[in-house]
């Protein structure tokens, strides 16, 4: 599989994001700063601006992806107004008419979910529905000033699920009152709702919400960027187990939260998936180590090319560890192109990453 100029591998579905402020929200999630972005800068984009976006993408790249999906995020899109949601829905069905995009996509809290709300989206090519769930413990929503509960999720997944769309779901480690077996217990009860994709962010202490005047206060203690990648790793294998593709692990510079605001403190990395796969690799790579009863030095690991960055981990944190660990001298990377990616073949001893 080879990449276009975008970076996306040929075949991938191309996601074209817009991205929609919830102006006007009645709630103050202690997380967020869309209330210090509202009246600043956030809008609901116009029509003009949206068709300027979605075109500026479909002409970006050569090759005509397999799937196109239009994808309204960063707010709680069954929240808006009625008037609103069907305006932003109209907008973009000249794409789909036109057959340059094949389906809609959007984000939206547990809460906004009803039959009454759902039937707004009746003749619209809407596919996938992403819940933001954040908790499913009622104390670590109450402490987040949420408001919802986590049976509002149970209910929202069941409606989703029964009219047949994608289900996502995202939650949230590091929340006040929230710590890593609750983190745990959120990811069984979302397993239990059997959505088709998960995805999972850690609390970030922004400029203008209120996490940042309790974290100023010393009333908040963002988790350590280190624990945060070990937590994050435990449910993202958690979640394999039980074939949920985990499609986002810690937020992308170009997300809504990170907009107009900024980073006070919190486990923010750009390459925050990459630190978790390279901690899973770490973890296979010594249980072998350890399987064996002479570690073998210099340490020969084979691996596909596209591999190469996990195994070495950021900044080739993980080959250091291994020759801390366990007192190698040399470890020497081998570039294997027949081996599957997510396959090791440490010193003759063949992995299977999960
Ligand atoms: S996270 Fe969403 S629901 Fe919570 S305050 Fe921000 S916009 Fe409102």
């Amino acid at each position: 599989m080879h990449a276009r100029d975008d970076g996306r591998p040929v075949g991938q579905p191309l996601i074209i994001p817009i991205f929609i402020p919830h102006l006007g929200c009645p709630h103050q999630c202690i997380f967020c700063n869309q209330r210090a972005i509202t009246g600043k800068s956030a809008q609901t984009p116009s029509a003009d601006q949206i068709q300027q976006e979605v075109n500026r993408f479909l002409n970006y790249g050569k090759e005509r992806p397999s799937t196109t999906q239009i994808s309204f995020f960063g707010g709680s899109f069954l929240g808006l107004e009625k008037e609103t949601i069907r305006s932003l829905l109209e907008t973009v069905m000249p794409f789909v008419r036109a057959k340059d995009v094949d389906s809609i996509r959007f984000s939206t809290r547990p809460d906004t979910i009803s039959q009454e709300s759902l039937s707004l989206l009746d003749g619209f090519p809407v596919s996938t529905v992403e819940l933001g769930v954040q908790s499913m413990n009622d104390r670590v929503l109450d402490a987040a000033g949420r408001g919802h509960r986590a049976l509002d999720t149970v209910v929202a997944a069941d409606l989703l699920k029964k009219r047949g769309y994608e289900l996502g779901l995202q939650m949230m480690v590091g929340l006040p009152a929230d710590d890593d077996d609750g983190a745990m217990q959120t990811a069984r009860r979302i397993a239990k709702l059997a959505p088709d994709f998960v995805r999972i962010y850690p609390t970030l202490v922004l400029e203008g919400s209120m996490l940042a005047r309790r974290f100023k206060d010393c009333r908040y203690h963002p988790m350590a960027l280190a624990a945060c990648v070990t937590l994050v790793k435990r449910l993202f294998l958690y979640f394999n187990t039980y074939h949920i593709p985990v499609v986002r692990m810690g937020l992308q510079a170009s997300d809504g939260l990170t907009r107009a605001g900024g980073l006070i403190a919190g486990p923010y990395h750009p390459a925050f998936g990459h630190l978790v796969h390279g901690e899973i690799v770490l973890d296979a790579i010594s249980s072998a180590l350890d399987r064996m009863e002479k570690q073998p030095d210099p340490l020969t690991i084979s691996v596909h090319p596209r591999m190469v960055s996990r195994v070495q981990g950021l900044h080739k944190q993980n080959i250091c560890r291994l020759k801390t660990a366990f007192d190698l001298k040399k470890i020497v990377l081998h570039q294997d192109g027949r081996l599957a990616k997510g396959h090791l073949v440490v010193a003759g001893a063949h992995i299977t990453l999960p």
